[in-house]
């Protein structure tokens, strides 16, 4: 295998396939303006791409600036970012902005050192920043980069070891083009997430479409699927939970935020039970033998599968909701079919609302 290092030849065939053949011209690209960057960042963790799109210009025009985004309700930021998912992206997408305001004068620092230490921004991202809107010489290495370089480098050890994720780490900084930074950097960068998102797919990778296919092990050994190799297995587990759909005759729901700590944690919900009989407990004498089962479904989380089971229950206008005893889940009210849609709900709890108001 040739010394990728020592000759550039690796970071100049992908700074030149991306010029050529790579994304340019997605909304956050041709910027160095951090805010924008960090911002579609935060929502490509886990996201595709396809689905970050319209959540990132609708943000925009919400919030054009880091200082709009800080003074900004946390309700309002949890509302546009639902349906995204992972919505301690969208708490510390916040807190992250008042920190810039408070602490760095509404300047995003300029080291991926000192990104590292706001809320919400961990190595990568921070690298992916400073190497976009700096130029630093500094590496990322998110999934799919993870995935081209232990490809190409033949990297055979366990990447779920720290140890093993440090030492890929050092081989990518070492990998980094190391002349004219401020252009070569961001090229670079974009052109190893361009690669691994197009072209080195996890499975059935393109590789004849490759720049890198002469210098790369894992090509050369025929089976570049074997890379990356993670033993660590995700855990998946299952949980059930009974959702009261309490709902005046004016249509109005009952929702109430969620704890800020644990799933759907900050968002608007239909009060959650661990089950049928709690939810049943919970009810005012004589309406628990009136309320009716909604069609029970499954939601798919990454580590946990939700099967949900909603109940309708009619409350008189003047009827008020029992208090649920509950110190953590912390405000309620009754929300009219105009008023809903502009809450802050987990995709599931959102998606019955809409389909039920529409029968
Ligand atoms: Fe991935 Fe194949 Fe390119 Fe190697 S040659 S980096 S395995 S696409």
């Amino acid at each position: 295998m040739p010394n990728l290092h020592a000759s550039s030849i690796f970071s100049d065939e992908i700074t030149r396939w991306q010029q050529a053949y790579g994304r340019n011209s997605l909304p956050w690209q041709n910027t160095r303006d951090p805010y924008r960057v960090w911002l579609s960042e935060i929502m490509l963790q886990q996201t595709q791409v396809a689905t970050v799109l319209a959540y990132y210009d609708r943000f925009l025009q919400h919030f054009p600036t880091v200082g709009a985004l800080a003074i900004a309700e946390q309700d309002e930021v949890l509302a546009l970012w639902s349906g995204l998912g992972y919505y301690s992206r969208a708490r510390n997408l916040h807190r992250c902005a008042q920190d810039v305001m408070a602490l760095h004068a509404g300047q995003f620092p300029r080291s991926a050192e000192q990104l590292q230490t706001l809320p919400g921004i961990g190595r990568s991202t921070a690298a992916a920043v400073a190497a976009f809107c700096f130029g630093e010489r500094v590496a990322i290495l998110d999934g799919n980069v993870k995935r081209v370089l232990a490809r190409v480098l033949g990297f055979s050890a366990d990447l779920a070891q720290p140890m093993n994720e440090r030492a890929l780490w050092l081989k990518a900084t070492e990998l980094l083009p190391e002349d004219d930074l401020t252009q070569s950097m961001p090229r670079y960068t974009q052109g190893l997430m361009d690669l691994g998102a197009t072209i080195c797919t996890s499975r059935q990778p393109k590789c004849l479409l490759c720049p890198v296919q002469a210098m790369c092990h894992g090509a050369v050994s025929g089976e570049p699927e074997k890379f990356p190799v993670k033993i660590r297995k995700l855990k998946r587990s299952a949980q059930a939970m009974s959702l009261l759909w309490a709902q005046k005759i004016d249509g109005s729901v009952w929702l109430e935020k969620r704890p800020v700590k644990g799933i759907w944690g900050g968002l608007y919900c239909l009060p959650v039970f661990e089950s049928d009989e709690d939810l049943r407990a919970f009810l005012p004498q004589g309406m628990d033998e009136q309320i009716k089962p909604l069609p029970a479904f499954l939601h798919v989380l990454t580590h946990k599968d939700l099967y949900l089971s909603p109940w309708l229950a009619n409350f008189q206008l003047d009827e008020a909701m029992p208090d649920i005893g509950n110190s953590e889940m912390s405000t309620g009210g009754w929300f009219t079919s105009t008023q809903w849609p502009a809450l802050g709900l987990p995709a599931p709890i959102r998606k019955l609302l809409a389909k039920v108001a529409s029968v």
